[in-house]
């Protein structure tokens, strides 16, 4: 194994292709590499020559260890080459290379597959896919205005509106979140958001299950509950049975009324 955790063979050919006859003289050219290889880089990133492989006839790769600060387990390749019937060899490539420890980033994702929920700030702007399965095209274009009176309210005004698809998984989202019926403060809540006066239900397919909650003094004031949801601050939230204090006995008015106690 090398020192830094890279590449470790001595001599190699690669597998996937035919086997191709090292060039003597190209593998022997070790010091012109390491010169080369120094004239690149400082001397102190290059350690010992690991491994020499042959690329095509009279193409020769050299090896050695990187020590390239933040490169751990890279390693420095030099390809030299060699006309035909010529003694000296030239060098055609210098690269640092990932060996098989070494560490590398993921793999590239397009931006729009990065993208978290929480990633959109202030000012940016999210394009959304033209076959985007969660939308469907719904826009009527109608030059009677009955219709246009009533297409905006249908949803047919906009250009799109939430497929089935769409619309199923934002219920499951919005289902299995902090105000879902399976959140701690729904548990324990002496009655559902459904019974609650506080609950604005959604208009259209959604409304049978989720609503806005209203109420002020709420944990979920302003956000969108399942009608399984609920919280303490329901509207007809009684209080227990034992909460309340007992009545406290007054004690007996002093003769002459409240004014002769007073110091
Ligand atoms: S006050 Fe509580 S129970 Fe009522 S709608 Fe809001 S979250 Fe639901």
């Amino acid at each position: 194994m090398s020192k830094n955790g890279g590449v470790s063979t001595s001599t190699s050919t690669r597998k996937s292709r035919p086997a191709i006859r090292l060039d003597a003289v190209c593998a022997a050219a070790i010091a012109v590499a390491r010169d080369a290889l120094t004239e690149f880089t400082d001397v102190d990133n290059v350690g010992s020559h690991i491994a020499t492989r042959a690329e095509a006839e009279r193409v020769v790769t050299h090896m050695f260890e990187a020590y390239e600060p933040g490169y751990r387990g890279w390693y420095w390749s030099v390809t030299v080459m060699r006309a035909p019937r010529a003694k000296q060899v030239s060098v055609a490539e210098i690269a640092l290379l990932p060996g098989s420890e070494s560490l590398l980033p993921p793999e590239w994702l397009p931006w729009s597959e990065r993208l978290r929920p929480g990633d959109l700030g202030v000012g940016d702007v999210l394009p959304t896919d033209v076959d985007d399965e969660r939308l469907v095209p719904t826009y009527v274009l109608s030059d009677d205005p009955a219709v246009a009176e009533v297409e905006y309210e249908l949803g047919l005004g906009r250009a799109r509106v939430m497929s089935r698809t769409g619309r199923q998984q934002t219920a499951k989202r919005w289902w299995e979140s902090d105000a879902g019926p399976h959140a701690a403060v729904a548990r324990v809540a002496p009655a559902n958001c459904g019974t609650c006066g506080f609950f604005l239900p959604l208009a259209g397919s959604m409304g049978g299950a989720f609503g806005a909650c209203g109420n002020v003094m709420a944990p979920d004031d302003g956000k969108v509950v399942a009608v399984e949801h609920g919280c303490g601050a329901h509207s007809e939230a009684l209080p227990a049975a034992g909460v309340v204090p007992d009545a406290i006995d007054e004690p007996d008015e002093p003769e002459g009324g409240p004014h002769e106690a007073r110091p």
